[in-house]
Formats: C-alpha cells, structure tokens, sequence
C-alpha cells in the first residue's frame, strides 16, 4: 500500500473500486465487462453519466491491456515509485452536461493510468489543461492528480479507448472492444453538445462514427487538418486538432497559441462564457 500524494490515504495498485480514491466512481458492487458482449449489453444498459463512469472504470474485456496497465501500476516509473497508480480505465471526464466535447486517444501509461482523470499527470496534460484554463474552459491551469480541484467549465473530454495501450497503440479489436463505451456516454450526452474538438486523426474518424453524428446522403467525409472546421448535417461543429503529445509540442508542429486559437473558437461557437 502507497500513500495518494494529495489525500494521505493508503491505496494498492491497481486501485481496489471503492475505496476513496478521489473521483472513484465505482464500488465493490459495480459490474464488471469481462468481454465485449458484456462492455455492450452494460454501456446500453447504462442510463446516466455516473453509472457509465463507474462500469468503463472496472472493465477487464481487453486481456492484454487489462495486463499491461495493472503491470504499469505495479511497476511504476521510478519518479512516480512511492505513489500508488490508479490502474484500471479512465472514464470520460468534466461535465455531465457539456456543451464542447474533446476526444483524445487513450489513457497514458504514466498519466492518466496512474491518476485516474484523463490527461492527467503528463505532458500532453499540461499543455491541454494550460489551454483550456487560458479559454476559460476550466479553473485552474495545472492538473496534477484526481484531488486537486479541477473544475470543468461546460466541457468533457472522453476517449475511444479507456485503457492505456502499450506504445500507445491499441488493437483494432481493442479499439472495436471498447466502442460501445464511448458511444454510450454520446448517447447521453449528444442533446447538450454543440462543439467537438479531435485531438488528431484518429480522434476526428471516431467523432464522425459516432451514433447520428454525421450521418449524410452518401456525402464525403470530411478529412482531417488542424484548424479545420466541419459543419455536421446534425448541427454539431467539428474541430480538428494536432494531439497535443510531447512530440508535436516538442517539434513546435503544435504550439501554445494554436491550441488557443482552436479553443477560443470553440468555446465561443460553443456558446460557453
Ligand atoms: S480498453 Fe475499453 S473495453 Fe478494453 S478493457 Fe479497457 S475499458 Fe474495457
């Protein structure tokens, strides 16, 4: 047992569901997906966000990434050794009632997997987090572990797989495993949403996969670009955005000040104050 180095309480790793870590929303009593019938039959069933939240945070569908994030979670990385690691998947994360969407990828090893809250403990967090706080979008511009205060301003940031990948790559079975997850928490949140933002490629064909999305009468797809703008037959604006991973902020393909120009842009098509 490691002590959470914000709250003081003890924890193994993975994290045993419901026992106090911050923003844990499952118990010992939440089922459990142990394959993809199961993660489909209990996303459908799921009729609210924090019952959603609670059985992504317990599934075990995907054998090897069920492995290697409870592996990670034991072994560490030697900055984080005396901290306990979340281990388990990521729910979606913000409000329950978004107006802006943002899709990532998957958790990070040693980010999200460790703090349980998405984006959470890493680089690309930093620079996300910085950014939305410098668009009002959230409350404070750092975010270090899932007890620090964050508040989100009318957004929610999810993900297409909740489970962090070996090199940061999941299967396509994996991916297939686990989009029933993500096309749940769109089912109950679709109503509110009137921006997404794709945090790179992958995240903009997720986005235009989602359930009456951006269904049209055999029209092309938009393709992805950074900046670019897609107006959806469902009246949902999409925008497209370089991920923001150490290596793209690293080599300058993505900077601080064109994170802000995408997120002042949304919030403001988004109608947020
Ligand atoms: S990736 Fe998704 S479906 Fe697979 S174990 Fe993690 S949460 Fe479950």
């Amino acid at each position: 047992m490691l002590t959470h180095p914000n709250t003081g309480q003890t924890f193994g790793s993975p994290v045993a569901p419901g026992t106090g870590w911050p923003g844990d929303p499952a118990t010992a009593q939440t089922p459990v997906a142990a394959d993809a019938a199961q993660v489909v039959t209990l996303a459908r069933e799921a009729g609210s966000i924090p019952e959603l939240d609670a059985v992504i945070s317990v599934c075990r569908a995907c054998p090897r990434l069920v492995t290697w994030r409870e592996d990670v979670a034991v072994a560490k990385r030697r900055a984080f050794a005396d901290q306990p690691y979340w281990g388990r998947p990521v729910p979606g994360w913000g409000s329950e009632r978004p107006w802006l969407l943002i899709v990532g990828l998957a958790p990070a090893a040693h980010g999200a997997n460790r703090t349980g809250r998405m984006f959470t403990g890493d680089r690309s967090g930093d620079q996300l987090y910085a950014a939305l706080y410098r668009a009002g979008l959230v409350n404070q511009p750092i975010s270090i572990d899932a007890a620090d205060g964050l508040r989100a301003n009318q957004i929610r940031i999810v993900a297409p797989v909740r489970c962090a990948p070996p090199a940061n790559a999941p299967t396509p079975a994996e991916r297939l495993t686990c989009s029933p997850w993500l096309d749940a928490e769109w089912r109950l949140v679709a109503d509110e949403v009137r921006v997404i933002v794709a945090l790179g490629g992958f995240a903009w064909q997720v986005a235009l996969g989602l359930p009456g999305l951006a269904r049209t009468a055999g029209g092309r797809k938009p393709k992805f670009g950074h900046g670019v703008v897609a107006d959806l037959p469902s009246g949902v604006r999409l925008l497209g955005c370089y991920h923001p991973s150490q290596q793209n902020m690293f080599t300058g393909r993505l900077t601080p000040a064109m994170l802000d120009d995408i997120f002042t842009k949304a919030k403001k098509r988004a109608g947020i104050n």
